[in-house]
């Protein structure tokens, strides 16, 4: 059977701000643009109820209505969005782009696939994930109203999931795998002045319990090796995020971490690919700082497919 290969300019991965931003940049300057996607556009801001640093919007705005604001004036000039999940990149010129829905072709590529949550990567985690178990403690606190729940980790997400999920449930324990928080001072002080915050440490989860929902926590002190039971109603992870940068291992430079090693142009070690938000080295992982990659990105994918003699109007973006 034959098959077809779309060619664009530039083809964008990643459906959050920094990819929403390339596209409109892009596609108002003219280059024939496409956006892959594999899940729900908007990225990791969605999760969020209000954002309240992103400029523009004084009274805060729900992520969810941010990226759908974004999504609106990403297509208004013709960007092409299609839902796959890419699989591969190859360094050919122009660079070619598998997913299972097909295949694409682009002289430009820019990455902005963002990062996700770190499991816990043990028995009943998978099983148990939205009937007890999340990462998300903005999005399910509510649910755990007058409940009992543990929070795993010790950086700032830890220690600020556990401070807001003090305002839904009865008891928020914090288990963390040292005996020492990494979360900065100021939320260390309020953590523990917190009567509803009990703090268990040098202490890992082994095991998510429960048949059809969480009923608790098997534990393991790293110190001592004796294990327990913790009875809770859920559990959330907070043990951080990690670079959605598989699929280019091959091909890009990474970092010890995974994320995709760029220059102040947002171009990786292959030329013609360029790579922006989270899932760059030393992103500030703001929404705004991921605006910002987007344009740079976008901007350097215009001059480097106009220096390949094709794509865009002569203005730039
Ligand atoms: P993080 O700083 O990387 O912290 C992850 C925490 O999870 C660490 O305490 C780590 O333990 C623990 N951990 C990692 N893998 C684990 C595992 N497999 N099992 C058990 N524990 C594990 O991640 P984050 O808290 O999500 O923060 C990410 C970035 O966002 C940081 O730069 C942070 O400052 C920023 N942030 C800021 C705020 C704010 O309000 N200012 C809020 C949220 C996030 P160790 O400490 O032992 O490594």
């Amino acid at each position: 059977m034959e098959t077809t290969t779309s060619k664009y300019d530039v083809i964008i991965v990643g459906g959050g701000p920094a990819g929403l931003t390339a596209g409109l940049y892009t596609s108002r300057a003219g280059l024939k643009s496409l956006l892959l996607e594999r899940g729900m556009l908007g990225g990791q801001m969605v999760n969020a109820t209000l954002v309240e640093n992103y400029p523009g919007f004084p009274e805060g705005v729900a992520g969810s209505e941010l990226g759908s604001l974004m999504h609106r004036q990403a297509t208004r000039y013709g960007l092409e969005m299609v839902t796959a999940e890419v699989t591969g990149i190859g360094d050919g010129r122009p660079h070619s782009v598998a997913t299972p829905e097909g295949s694409f072709e682009a002289a430009a590529i820019i990455i902005a696939t963002g990062s996700e949550y770190r499991k816990l990567e043990v028995t009943g985690e998978e099983r148990l994930s939205g009937r007890g178990v999340s990462y998300c403690a903005t999005c399910d606190g509510f649910f755990f109203r007058n409940r009992e729940v543990a929070v795993v980790g010790g950086g700032d997400t830890a220690i600020t999931d556990a401070l807001e999920l003090s305002q839904h449930a009865n008891k928020v324990y914090v288990i963390h795998r040292r005996d020492q928080l990494r979360a900065g001072e100021i939320l260390q002080r309020r953590a523990f002045a917190h009567p509803k915050l009990e703090f268990i440490w040098s202490t890992v989860v082994e095991e998510v319990l429960g048949e059809k929902t969480l009923s608790g926590l098997r534990l393991r002190n790293g110190k001592t090796g004796q294990q327990s039971i913790l009875k809770v109603d859920g559990v959330f992870v907070a043990t951080g995020l990690m670079p959605n940068s598989r699929s280019f291992f091959d091909i890009l430079e990474l970092d010890d971490a995974g994320y995709i090693v760029t220059d102040e142009t947002m171009a990786t070690s292959t030329p013609g690919i360029f790579a922006a938000g989270d899932v760059r080295r030393n992103s500030p992982r703001q929404i705004a700082a991921a605006v910002g990659d987007g344009v740079t990105a976008a901007m350097s994918a215009f001059k480097y497919v106009q220096e390949q003699g094709n794509g865009g109007r002569s203005a730039g973006p």
